[in-house]
Protein backbone atom coordinates (compact mmCIF):
# COMPACT_ATOMS: atom_id res chain seq x y z
CA UNK A 1 0.00 0.00 0.00
CA UNK A 2 1.65 3.14 -1.08
CA UNK A 3 1.95 6.16 1.58
CA UNK A 4 -0.69 8.50 0.16
CA UNK A 5 -3.71 5.52 0.41
CA UNK A 6 -2.80 5.70 4.26
CA UNK A 7 -5.59 7.93 5.85
CA UNK A 8 -4.22 10.71 7.90
CA UNK A 9 -4.90 9.87 11.67
CA UNK A 10 -4.88 12.12 14.33
CA UNK A 11 -7.51 15.08 15.50
CA UNK A 12 -7.99 18.20 14.07
CA UNK A 13 -5.87 21.28 15.43
CA UNK A 14 -9.09 23.80 15.72
CA UNK A 15 -10.77 20.57 17.77
CA UNK A 16 -7.38 20.80 20.14
CA UNK A 17 -7.59 24.21 20.95
CA UNK A 18 -11.16 24.12 21.04
CA UNK A 19 -11.06 21.15 23.97
CA UNK A 20 -8.11 23.18 25.44
CA UNK A 21 -9.77 26.41 25.77
CA UNK A 22 -13.18 24.71 26.95
CA UNK A 23 -11.20 22.92 29.45
CA UNK A 24 -9.55 25.88 31.04
CA UNK A 25 -13.17 27.72 30.87
CA UNK A 26 -14.74 24.99 32.24
CA UNK A 27 -12.24 24.57 34.87
CA UNK A 28 -12.17 28.53 35.63
CA UNK A 29 -15.79 28.74 35.54
CA UNK A 30 -16.15 25.41 38.25
CA UNK A 31 -13.35 26.96 40.19
CA UNK A 32 -14.41 30.36 40.63
CA UNK A 33 -17.75 29.09 41.58
CA UNK A 34 -16.56 26.81 44.24
CA UNK A 35 -14.72 29.63 45.67
CA UNK A 36 -16.89 31.95 45.50
CA UNK A 37 -19.24 29.81 47.55
CA UNK A 38 -16.82 28.94 50.41
CA UNK A 39 -16.40 32.82 50.16
CA UNK A 40 -20.37 34.10 50.42
CA UNK A 41 -20.97 30.99 52.50
CA UNK A 42 -18.29 31.98 54.86
CA UNK A 43 -19.28 35.46 54.57
CA UNK A 44 -22.69 34.94 55.38
CA UNK A 45 -21.55 32.49 58.11
CA UNK A 46 -19.47 35.67 59.72
CA UNK A 47 -22.38 38.15 59.34
CA UNK A 48 -25.10 35.94 60.88
CA UNK A 49 -23.39 35.30 63.85
CA UNK A 50 -22.15 38.93 64.51
CA UNK A 51 -26.25 39.65 63.66
CA UNK A 52 -27.13 37.38 66.24
CA UNK A 53 -24.68 38.26 69.04
CA UNK A 54 -26.11 41.57 68.33
CA UNK A 55 -29.23 41.21 68.58
CA UNK A 56 -28.62 39.07 71.91
CA UNK A 57 -26.99 42.08 73.66
CA UNK A 58 -29.85 44.11 72.95
CA UNK A 59 -32.48 41.23 73.96
CA UNK A 60 -30.57 41.23 77.49
CA UNK A 61 -30.27 44.60 77.77
CA UNK A 62 -34.20 45.41 76.81
CA UNK A 63 -34.65 42.15 79.43
CA UNK A 64 -32.52 43.66 81.77
CA UNK A 65 -33.91 46.98 82.10
CA UNK A 66 -37.85 45.36 82.29
CA UNK A 67 -36.36 42.93 85.37
CA UNK A 68 -34.78 46.32 87.02
CA UNK A 69 -38.33 47.99 86.58
CA UNK A 70 -39.85 44.88 87.68
CA UNK A 71 -37.93 45.10 91.03
CA UNK A 72 -38.53 48.65 91.15
CA UNK A 73 -42.18 48.27 90.78
CA UNK A 74 -42.22 45.27 93.54
CA UNK A 75 -40.20 47.92 95.28
CA UNK A 76 -42.61 50.63 95.48
CA UNK A 77 -45.56 48.26 96.00
CA UNK A 78 -43.64 46.67 99.39
CA UNK A 79 -43.32 50.50 100.56
CA UNK A 80 -47.19 51.18 99.96
CA UNK A 81 -48.50 47.87 101.39
CA UNK A 82 -46.39 48.13 104.45
CA UNK A 83 -48.63 50.29 105.75
CA UNK A 84 -51.93 49.68 104.22
CA UNK A 85 -51.53 45.82 104.71
CA UNK A 86 -54.20 45.48 107.49
CA UNK A 87 -57.08 47.05 106.30
CA UNK A 88 -58.93 44.47 104.67
CA UNK A 89 -61.66 46.29 102.93
CA UNK A 90 -59.25 48.10 100.45
CA UNK A 91 -56.62 45.69 100.18
CA UNK A 92 -57.88 43.98 97.21
CA UNK A 93 -58.95 47.03 95.48
CA UNK A 94 -55.24 47.91 95.42
CA UNK A 95 -53.83 44.61 94.67
CA UNK A 96 -55.92 44.99 91.55
CA UNK A 97 -54.82 48.20 90.85
CA UNK A 98 -51.22 47.32 91.41
CA UNK A 99 -51.39 44.41 89.25
CA UNK A 100 -53.24 46.11 86.03
CA UNK A 101 -50.65 49.19 86.15
CA UNK A 102 -47.62 46.88 86.35
CA UNK A 103 -47.67 45.31 83.15
CA UNK A 104 -45.49 42.49 83.95
CA UNK A 105 -47.33 39.68 85.87
CA UNK A 106 -49.79 37.07 85.53
CA UNK A 107 -50.71 37.82 88.69
CA UNK A 108 -49.62 39.19 92.12
CA UNK A 109 -50.16 38.38 95.92
CA UNK A 110 -49.76 39.20 99.33
CA UNK A 111 -48.12 36.95 101.64
CA UNK A 112 -48.02 37.34 105.44
CA UNK A 113 -45.16 36.61 107.55
CA UNK A 114 -46.40 33.05 108.10
CA UNK A 115 -46.38 32.38 104.54
CA UNK A 116 -50.48 31.90 103.88
CA UNK A 117 -51.84 33.62 101.22
CA UNK A 118 -53.45 37.32 102.64
CA UNK A 119 -54.91 38.68 98.87
CA UNK A 120 -54.26 38.37 95.14
CA UNK A 121 -55.06 39.52 92.00
CA UNK A 122 -57.05 38.73 89.65
CA UNK A 123 -58.70 38.19 93.23
CA UNK A 124 -59.35 34.11 93.95
CA UNK A 125 -61.06 33.76 97.04
CA UNK A 126 -60.68 30.11 97.42
CA UNK A 127 -56.90 30.34 98.39
CA UNK A 128 -56.48 33.44 100.14
CA UNK A 129 -55.53 31.82 103.84
CA UNK A 130 -53.50 29.01 102.12
CA UNK A 131 -49.90 28.44 103.15
CA UNK A 132 -47.59 28.63 100.80
CA UNK A 133 -45.12 25.82 99.82
CA UNK A 134 -43.41 26.52 97.30
CA UNK A 135 -39.43 26.72 97.60
CA UNK A 136 -39.50 29.70 96.11
CA UNK A 137 -42.21 30.66 99.01
CA UNK A 138 -39.74 29.69 101.85
CA UNK A 139 -36.74 31.00 100.75
CA UNK A 140 -38.87 34.55 100.80
CA UNK A 141 -39.51 34.27 103.72
CA UNK A 142 -36.72 32.97 104.73
CA UNK A 143 -34.58 35.01 103.24
CA UNK A 144 -36.22 38.29 103.83
CA UNK A 145 -34.80 39.90 100.26
CA UNK A 146 -35.96 40.76 97.30
CA UNK A 147 -35.51 37.26 94.86
CA UNK A 148 -36.46 36.19 91.54
CA UNK A 149 -37.15 32.19 91.32
CA UNK A 150 -36.09 29.80 89.52
CA UNK A 151 -38.23 28.16 87.42
CA UNK A 152 -41.34 25.60 89.45
CA UNK A 153 -44.27 23.92 89.26
CA UNK A 154 -47.04 25.41 91.56
CA UNK A 155 -48.49 22.17 93.15
CA UNK A 156 -52.34 23.35 92.63
CA UNK A 157 -52.14 24.68 89.61
CA UNK A 158 -49.54 23.05 87.99
CA UNK A 159 -48.63 26.05 86.43
CA UNK A 160 -44.91 26.61 85.52
CA UNK A 161 -43.97 29.93 86.90
CA UNK A 162 -41.33 32.27 88.17
CA UNK A 163 -42.27 34.04 90.98
CA UNK A 164 -40.47 37.66 91.75
CA UNK A 165 -40.81 38.63 95.59
CA UNK A 166 -39.96 41.83 97.62
CA UNK A 167 -39.69 41.62 101.46
CA UNK A 168 -42.38 43.94 103.74
CA UNK A 169 -41.12 45.46 106.50
CA UNK A 170 -43.38 48.23 108.44
CA UNK A 171 -42.85 51.36 109.68
CA UNK A 172 -41.35 50.08 113.23
CA UNK A 173 -39.10 47.95 111.11
CA UNK A 174 -40.95 44.60 111.80
CA UNK A 175 -41.12 42.25 108.68
CA UNK A 176 -44.34 41.82 107.23
CA UNK A 177 -44.06 39.03 104.60
CA UNK A 178 -44.13 39.95 101.21
CA UNK A 179 -45.22 40.75 98.05
CA UNK A 180 -44.92 38.72 95.21
CA UNK A 181 -45.69 38.98 91.04
CA UNK A 182 -46.00 35.70 89.18
CA UNK A 183 -44.70 34.99 86.00
CA UNK A 184 -46.58 32.11 83.91
CA UNK A 185 -43.97 30.91 81.28
CA UNK A 186 -46.43 28.91 79.60
CA UNK A 187 -48.84 31.30 79.14
CA UNK A 188 -49.03 34.62 77.25
CA UNK A 189 -46.33 36.77 79.28
CA UNK A 190 -44.27 39.36 79.72
CA UNK A 191 -41.25 37.30 77.60
CA UNK A 192 -43.34 37.20 74.91
CA UNK A 193 -44.33 40.56 74.64
CA UNK A 194 -40.58 40.97 74.15
CA UNK A 195 -39.12 38.25 72.24
CA UNK A 196 -42.33 36.68 70.70
CA UNK A 197 -43.46 38.81 67.87
CA UNK A 198 -39.75 37.91 66.52
CA UNK A 199 -40.62 34.51 67.63
CA UNK A 200 -39.89 32.79 64.50
CA UNK A 201 -38.58 34.56 61.34
CA UNK A 202 -38.76 34.11 57.47
CA UNK A 203 -35.44 32.39 57.03
CA UNK A 204 -35.73 30.13 60.91
CA UNK A 205 -34.21 32.36 63.18
CA UNK A 206 -35.36 32.49 66.82
CA UNK A 207 -34.74 33.64 70.21
CA UNK A 208 -34.81 31.21 73.52
CA UNK A 209 -34.23 32.53 77.18
CA UNK A 210 -32.30 30.17 79.44
CA UNK A 211 -32.09 30.92 83.47
CA UNK A 212 -28.85 30.51 85.42
CA UNK A 213 -29.50 26.79 85.59
CA UNK A 214 -29.93 26.16 82.39
CA UNK A 215 -33.60 25.47 82.32
CA UNK A 216 -36.00 27.28 79.16
CA UNK A 217 -37.66 30.12 80.17
CA UNK A 218 -38.93 31.32 77.25
CA UNK A 219 -38.97 29.32 73.67
CA UNK A 220 -40.89 29.52 70.45
CA UNK A 221 -41.95 25.67 71.00
CA UNK A 222 -44.07 26.27 74.06
CA UNK A 223 -43.93 22.89 75.04
CA UNK A 224 -40.11 23.03 75.91
CA UNK A 225 -40.53 25.61 78.22
CA UNK A 226 -39.42 24.50 81.23
CA UNK A 227 -36.87 21.82 80.13
CA UNK A 228 -32.76 21.15 80.93
CA UNK A 229 -30.71 22.09 78.33
CA UNK A 230 -27.20 22.03 80.09
CA UNK A 231 -26.15 20.10 77.31
CA UNK A 232 -26.02 22.58 74.96
CA UNK A 233 -22.69 23.95 74.12
CA UNK A 234 -24.01 27.34 74.70
CA UNK A 235 -26.40 27.34 77.39
CA UNK A 236 -23.05 25.71 79.22
CA UNK A 237 -20.92 28.66 78.11
CA UNK A 238 -23.91 30.75 79.69
CA UNK A 239 -24.13 29.21 82.47
CA UNK A 240 -20.11 30.26 83.46
CA UNK A 241 -21.43 33.72 82.54
CA UNK A 242 -19.91 34.32 78.92
CA UNK A 243 -21.35 36.47 75.94
CA UNK A 244 -20.33 35.77 72.51
CA UNK A 245 -21.27 34.17 69.32
CA UNK A 246 -20.29 30.32 67.92
CA UNK A 247 -21.81 27.88 65.84
CA UNK A 248 -22.99 25.21 67.62
CA UNK A 249 -25.05 21.40 66.98
CA UNK A 250 -28.27 22.17 69.46
CA UNK A 251 -29.61 18.72 71.55
CA UNK A 252 -32.43 17.85 68.60
CA UNK A 253 -29.01 17.66 66.13
CA UNK A 254 -29.44 21.01 64.31
CA UNK A 255 -26.76 23.47 63.30
CA UNK A 256 -27.00 26.95 64.28
CA UNK A 257 -25.46 29.56 64.70
CA UNK A 258 -25.73 31.82 67.70
CA UNK A 259 -24.87 34.73 69.75
CA UNK A 260 -25.87 34.66 73.52
CA UNK A 261 -25.84 37.69 76.48
CA UNK A 262 -26.12 37.37 80.03
CA UNK A 263 -28.99 39.61 81.32
CA UNK A 264 -26.95 40.88 84.36
CA UNK A 265 -29.53 41.47 86.96
CA UNK A 266 -30.59 37.53 87.11
CA UNK A 267 -27.90 36.00 85.20
CA UNK A 268 -30.47 34.47 82.62
CA UNK A 269 -28.72 33.67 79.24
CA UNK A 270 -30.74 35.28 75.97
CA UNK A 271 -29.86 33.15 72.72
CA UNK A 272 -31.02 33.82 69.02
CA UNK A 273 -29.78 31.89 66.55
CA UNK A 274 -29.87 31.12 63.03
CA UNK A 275 -30.13 27.48 61.32
CA UNK A 276 -26.59 27.28 59.27
CA UNK A 277 -28.50 25.35 56.32
CA UNK A 278 -30.34 28.35 56.08
CA UNK A 279 -26.79 30.23 55.61
CA UNK A 280 -25.76 27.44 53.33
CA UNK A 281 -29.14 27.49 51.27
CA UNK A 282 -28.46 31.72 50.79
CA UNK A 283 -24.51 31.26 49.77
CA UNK A 284 -26.03 28.28 47.20
CA UNK A 285 -28.53 31.01 45.80
CA UNK A 286 -26.35 33.40 45.32
CA UNK A 287 -23.82 31.55 43.90
CA UNK A 288 -26.20 30.19 41.46
CA UNK A 289 -27.45 33.80 40.64
CA UNK A 290 -24.03 34.88 39.77
CA UNK A 291 -23.34 31.65 37.35
CA UNK A 292 -26.66 32.40 35.95
CA UNK A 293 -25.49 35.66 34.92
CA UNK A 294 -21.90 34.99 33.82
CA UNK A 295 -22.99 31.48 31.97
CA UNK A 296 -23.95 33.54 28.64
CA UNK A 297 -20.63 35.07 28.84
CA UNK A 298 -18.78 32.69 29.12
CA UNK A 299 -20.86 30.51 26.53
CA UNK A 300 -20.58 33.38 23.60
CA UNK A 301 -16.31 33.39 24.93
CA UNK A 302 -16.22 29.58 23.84
CA UNK A 303 -18.12 30.19 20.53
CA UNK A 304 -15.97 33.28 20.02
CA UNK A 305 -12.74 31.24 20.90
CA UNK A 306 -14.27 28.18 18.42
CA UNK A 307 -14.60 30.73 15.34
CA UNK A 308 -10.84 32.26 16.26
CA UNK A 309 -9.56 28.80 16.51
CA UNK A 310 -11.02 27.45 13.24
CA UNK A 311 -10.07 30.89 11.79
CA UNK A 312 -6.35 30.33 12.94
CA UNK A 313 -5.94 26.52 11.49
CA UNK A 314 -7.80 27.25 8.35
CA UNK A 315 -4.97 27.66 6.46
CA UNK A 316 -2.99 24.48 8.28
CA UNK A 317 -6.42 22.60 6.89
CA UNK A 318 -6.36 24.31 3.39
CA UNK A 319 -2.78 23.22 2.93
CA UNK A 320 -3.63 19.85 4.03
CA UNK A 321 -5.96 19.37 1.29
CA UNK A 322 -4.30 20.84 -1.26
CA UNK A 323 -1.32 18.63 -0.03
CA UNK A 324 -3.54 15.57 0.09
CA UNK A 325 -5.10 16.40 -3.32
CA UNK A 326 -1.19 16.73 -5.02
CA UNK A 327 -0.30 13.44 -3.37
CA UNK A 328 -3.09 11.67 -4.84
CA UNK A 329 -2.62 12.79 -7.91
CA UNK A 330 -5.05 14.84 -8.98
CA UNK A 331 -3.79 17.17 -11.27
CA UNK A 332 -0.36 18.87 -11.33
CA UNK A 333 0.89 20.33 -8.53
CA UNK A 334 -2.11 22.73 -7.40
CA UNK A 335 -1.59 26.63 -7.62
CA UNK A 336 -2.95 27.62 -3.77
CA UNK A 337 -5.28 30.45 -4.46
CA UNK A 338 -3.88 33.35 -2.37
CA UNK A 339 -5.14 34.03 1.44
CA UNK A 340 -4.56 37.10 3.77
CA UNK A 341 -4.90 34.79 7.39
CA UNK A 342 -4.44 36.13 10.76
CA UNK A 343 -1.25 35.43 11.92
CA UNK A 344 2.30 35.45 10.56
CA UNK A 345 3.22 32.00 10.80
CA UNK A 346 0.47 30.79 9.01
CA UNK A 347 1.04 33.68 6.05
CA UNK A 348 4.13 32.95 5.89
CA UNK A 349 3.99 28.91 5.38
CA UNK A 350 1.56 29.52 3.25
CA UNK A 351 3.49 31.49 1.13
CA UNK A 352 6.84 28.74 1.30
CA UNK A 353 4.43 25.96 0.86
CA UNK A 354 2.49 28.06 -2.51
CA UNK A 355 6.06 28.60 -3.48
CA UNK A 356 7.05 25.11 -3.13
CA UNK A 357 4.49 23.65 -5.00
CA UNK A 358 4.81 26.49 -7.93
CA UNK A 359 8.11 24.93 -8.63
CA UNK A 360 7.41 21.79 -8.14
CA UNK A 361 4.43 22.72 -10.93
CA UNK A 362 7.10 23.92 -13.07
CA UNK A 363 9.34 21.32 -12.82
CA UNK A 364 6.42 18.24 -13.57
CA UNK A 365 5.83 20.16 -16.54
CA UNK A 366 9.41 20.73 -17.62
CA UNK A 367 9.78 16.31 -16.94
CA UNK A 368 6.38 15.45 -18.46
CA UNK A 369 7.62 17.36 -21.88
CA UNK A 370 10.64 15.61 -21.80
CA UNK A 371 9.20 12.84 -21.12
CA UNK A 372 6.96 13.28 -24.08
CA UNK A 373 9.33 14.95 -26.95
CA UNK A 374 11.20 13.86 -29.41
CA UNK A 375 14.62 15.72 -28.93
CA UNK A 376 15.51 15.86 -32.20
CA UNK A 377 12.11 17.20 -33.93
CA UNK A 378 10.73 18.76 -31.27
CA UNK A 379 7.77 16.31 -32.09
CA UNK A 380 5.26 14.52 -29.98
CA UNK A 381 7.14 11.34 -29.28
CA UNK A 382 5.63 7.86 -29.31
CA UNK A 383 5.39 7.52 -25.71
CA UNK A 384 2.59 9.98 -25.84
CA UNK A 385 1.30 8.96 -29.24
CA UNK A 386 0.96 5.59 -27.80
CA UNK A 387 -0.98 7.53 -24.44
CA UNK A 388 -3.08 9.94 -26.57
CA UNK A 389 -4.64 6.79 -29.04
CA UNK A 390 -5.56 4.45 -26.23
CA UNK A 391 -7.26 7.32 -24.46
CA UNK A 392 -9.50 8.66 -27.80
CA UNK A 393 -10.26 5.04 -28.46
CA UNK A 394 -11.14 4.56 -24.84
CA UNK A 395 -13.35 7.98 -25.16
CA UNK A 396 -14.84 6.94 -28.24
CA UNK A 397 -13.20 10.02 -30.33
CA UNK A 398 -13.08 9.73 -33.77
CA UNK A 399 -9.53 9.93 -35.41
CA UNK A 400 -7.16 9.64 -38.69
CA UNK A 401 -3.59 8.22 -38.79
CA UNK A 402 -1.56 9.12 -41.04
CA UNK A 403 1.53 7.19 -41.20
CA UNK A 404 4.50 8.74 -43.00
CA UNK A 405 8.05 7.52 -44.49
CA UNK A 406 11.03 9.27 -46.29
CA UNK A 407 11.73 7.76 -49.57
CA UNK A 408 15.36 5.82 -50.19
CA UNK A 409 16.06 7.66 -46.50
CA UNK A 410 19.17 5.26 -46.09
CA UNK A 411 20.71 6.81 -49.35
CA UNK A 412 20.38 10.03 -47.96
CA UNK A 413 22.48 9.10 -44.79
CA UNK A 414 24.77 7.08 -47.30
CA UNK A 415 25.49 9.94 -49.84
CA UNK A 416 25.46 13.04 -47.25
CA UNK A 417 26.08 11.93 -44.13
CA UNK A 418 23.77 11.20 -40.77
CA UNK A 419 23.86 14.36 -39.42
CA UNK A 420 22.04 15.75 -42.89
CA UNK A 421 19.88 12.92 -42.50
CA UNK A 422 19.24 14.71 -39.51
CA UNK A 423 18.44 18.06 -40.98
CA UNK A 424 15.67 16.33 -43.70
CA UNK A 425 14.09 14.69 -40.58
CA UNK A 426 13.80 18.06 -39.18
CA UNK A 427 12.84 19.83 -42.25
CA UNK A 428 9.58 17.05 -42.64
CA UNK A 429 8.67 17.80 -39.08
CA UNK A 430 8.57 21.64 -40.10
CA UNK A 431 6.05 21.03 -42.91
CA UNK A 432 4.36 18.38 -40.74
CA UNK A 433 3.75 21.52 -38.08
CA UNK A 434 2.97 24.31 -40.53
CA UNK A 435 0.16 22.16 -42.29
CA UNK A 436 -1.57 19.87 -39.66
CA UNK A 437 -4.49 21.68 -38.25
CA UNK A 438 -4.27 23.13 -34.82
CA UNK A 439 -6.11 20.35 -32.87
CA UNK A 440 -3.68 17.75 -34.74
CA UNK A 441 -0.58 16.02 -33.13
CA UNK A 442 2.73 15.73 -35.36
CA UNK A 443 4.76 12.96 -33.87
CA UNK A 444 8.01 10.85 -34.53
CA UNK A 445 7.17 7.51 -34.77
CA UNK A 446 10.66 6.02 -34.73
CA UNK A 447 13.78 6.51 -37.00
CA UNK A 448 12.47 8.06 -40.48
CA UNK A 449 8.77 7.50 -40.11
CA UNK A 450 6.17 9.78 -38.76
CA UNK A 451 2.67 9.85 -37.99
CA UNK A 452 -0.32 12.69 -37.83
CA UNK A 453 -2.81 12.19 -35.46
CA UNK A 454 -6.51 14.22 -36.70
CA UNK A 455 -8.83 13.86 -34.48
CA UNK A 456 -12.53 13.96 -35.45
CA UNK A 457 -10.74 13.64 -39.40
CA UNK A 458 -12.25 11.26 -41.40
CA UNK A 459 -9.77 9.57 -43.83
CA UNK A 460 -10.69 11.62 -46.83
CA UNK A 461 -9.61 14.82 -44.41
CA UNK A 462 -6.57 13.50 -43.47
CA UNK A 463 -5.66 12.52 -47.46
CA UNK A 464 -6.21 16.56 -48.41
CA UNK A 465 -3.38 17.01 -44.97
CA UNK A 466 -1.31 14.63 -45.99
CA UNK A 467 -0.88 15.59 -49.60
CA UNK A 468 0.28 18.87 -48.78
CA UNK A 469 3.11 17.72 -47.15
CA UNK A 470 3.72 15.03 -49.20
CA UNK A 471 3.84 17.85 -52.65
CA UNK A 472 5.82 20.28 -50.19
CA UNK A 473 8.82 17.41 -49.78
CA UNK A 474 8.35 16.96 -53.33
CA UNK A 475 8.46 20.48 -54.19
CA UNK A 476 10.90 22.12 -52.03
CA UNK A 477 14.82 22.24 -51.59
CA UNK A 478 16.14 20.03 -49.16
CA UNK A 479 19.13 20.64 -47.11
CA UNK A 480 21.07 18.61 -49.17
CA UNK A 481 20.04 20.81 -51.73
CA UNK A 482 17.36 18.79 -53.60
CA UNK A 483 13.82 17.47 -52.86
CA UNK A 484 13.14 14.14 -50.54
CA UNK A 485 10.00 12.43 -51.07
CA UNK A 486 7.88 10.37 -49.01
CA UNK A 487 5.35 7.75 -49.06
CA UNK A 488 2.20 8.54 -46.53
CA UNK A 489 -0.54 5.40 -45.62
CA UNK A 490 -4.02 6.66 -44.07
CA UNK A 491 -6.17 4.75 -41.75
CA UNK A 492 -9.19 5.79 -39.05
CA UNK A 493 -10.97 4.45 -36.64
CA UNK A 494 -13.58 3.65 -35.84
CA UNK A 495 -14.69 3.48 -39.14
CA UNK A 496 -11.77 1.32 -40.27
CA UNK A 497 -10.03 -0.37 -37.68
CA UNK A 498 -11.52 -0.28 -33.62
CA UNK A 499 -8.44 -0.99 -31.85
CA UNK A 500 -4.83 0.68 -31.80
CA UNK A 501 -3.04 -2.39 -33.04
CA UNK A 502 -5.06 -2.97 -36.75
CA UNK A 503 -5.53 0.77 -36.73
CA UNK A 504 -1.37 1.16 -37.30
CA UNK A 505 -1.65 -2.04 -38.75
CA UNK A 506 -3.67 -0.68 -41.52
CA UNK A 507 -2.17 2.63 -41.79
CA UNK A 508 1.90 0.77 -42.31
CA UNK A 509 -0.30 -1.67 -45.23
CA UNK A 510 -1.21 1.51 -46.49
CA UNK A 511 1.98 2.75 -46.73
CA UNK A 512 3.54 -0.19 -47.75
CA UNK A 513 1.52 -0.09 -51.10
CA UNK A 514 2.67 3.41 -51.61
CA UNK A 515 5.75 2.19 -51.47
CA UNK A 516 5.20 -0.37 -53.61
CA UNK A 517 3.78 1.47 -55.67
CA UNK A 518 6.48 3.72 -56.96
CA UNK A 519 6.66 6.21 -53.83
CA UNK A 520 5.65 9.84 -53.21
CA UNK A 521 2.02 9.04 -52.88
CA UNK A 522 -0.53 8.34 -50.30
CA UNK A 523 -2.84 5.96 -49.95
CA UNK A 524 -5.99 5.59 -47.86
CA UNK A 525 -6.14 1.81 -46.41
CA UNK A 526 -8.98 -0.08 -47.73
CA UNK A 527 -9.83 -3.50 -46.63
CA UNK A 528 -11.29 -5.17 -49.90
CA UNK A 529 -8.31 -5.48 -52.46
CA UNK A 530 -7.38 -2.92 -55.41
CA UNK A 531 -6.87 -0.38 -52.91
CA UNK A 532 -7.76 3.20 -54.09
CA UNK A 533 -6.10 6.46 -53.85
CA UNK A 534 -8.17 9.43 -54.08
CA UNK A 535 -6.93 11.77 -57.09
P1 LIG B 1 12.28 3.09 -48.41
O1 LIG B 1 12.02 4.06 -49.50
O2 LIG B 1 11.90 1.74 -48.70
O3 LIG B 1 11.74 3.54 -47.11
O4 LIG B 1 13.82 3.11 -48.34
P2 LIG B 1 14.66 3.54 -47.10
O5 LIG B 1 16.08 3.73 -47.47
O6 LIG B 1 14.10 4.71 -46.43
O7 LIG B 1 14.61 2.28 -46.25
P3 LIG B 1 14.37 2.16 -44.66
O8 LIG B 1 13.12 2.83 -44.32
O9 LIG B 1 14.49 0.66 -44.36
O10 LIG B 1 15.62 2.87 -44.10
C1 LIG B 1 15.58 3.65 -42.94
C2 LIG B 1 16.85 4.35 -42.77
O11 LIG B 1 16.67 5.56 -41.99
C3 LIG B 1 17.85 3.52 -42.03
C4 LIG B 1 18.58 4.49 -41.14
O12 LIG B 1 19.89 4.68 -41.46
C5 LIG B 1 17.88 5.78 -41.34
N1 LIG B 1 17.59 6.39 -40.09
C6 LIG B 1 16.80 5.90 -39.12
N2 LIG B 1 16.76 6.77 -38.05
C7 LIG B 1 17.60 7.81 -38.41
C8 LIG B 1 17.97 8.99 -37.75
O13 LIG B 1 17.56 9.28 -36.60
N3 LIG B 1 18.82 9.85 -38.39
C9 LIG B 1 19.30 9.59 -39.60
N4 LIG B 1 20.12 10.49 -40.17
N5 LIG B 1 18.96 8.47 -40.23
C10 LIG B 1 18.11 7.58 -39.68
MG1 LIG C 1 11.45 3.35 -42.91
MG1 LIG D 1 12.12 5.06 -45.69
Amino acid sequence: MSASRIRAKGIKLSVIISAIVLLSVAATFAFNTLVGYQTQKRSLYNNTLDLNRITANEMSRTTNTIILSMKDAMKTAAAHFADSYDNEKTIQTEMDFFQKSVPYFNSVALVNEQGRLAARSPEKKSVVGERLVSDAAQQALKLKTPLISEPYTTTTTKRLIVLVSHPIFDSTGHYRGFIAGTIYLQEPNVFQNILGNQAQTENGSYYYVVDSSGILIYHPEMSRIGEKVTENPVVKKIMTGQNGQTAVTNTKGTRYLAGFSIVPSVGWGIVSQTPASNVTKSATEIVAHMAAISAPLVILLLLLVIWISHRLTYPLNRLAYWASKFNRGEGVAPAIPPAKNWNYEANELYRTVSEAFRIMGRRTQELSLEVNTDPLTGLANRRFLDAIVSQWIEEKVPFAVVMLDLDHFKSVNDTYGHQMGDDVLRFLAVWLNSEKREIDYGCRYGGEEFTLLMPYADEEMAFLVAERIRLHMRDEINPIGKPVTLSLGISSFPYSAQDAASLFGQADEALYDAKQNGRNRTVIYRAEKGKSEPQ
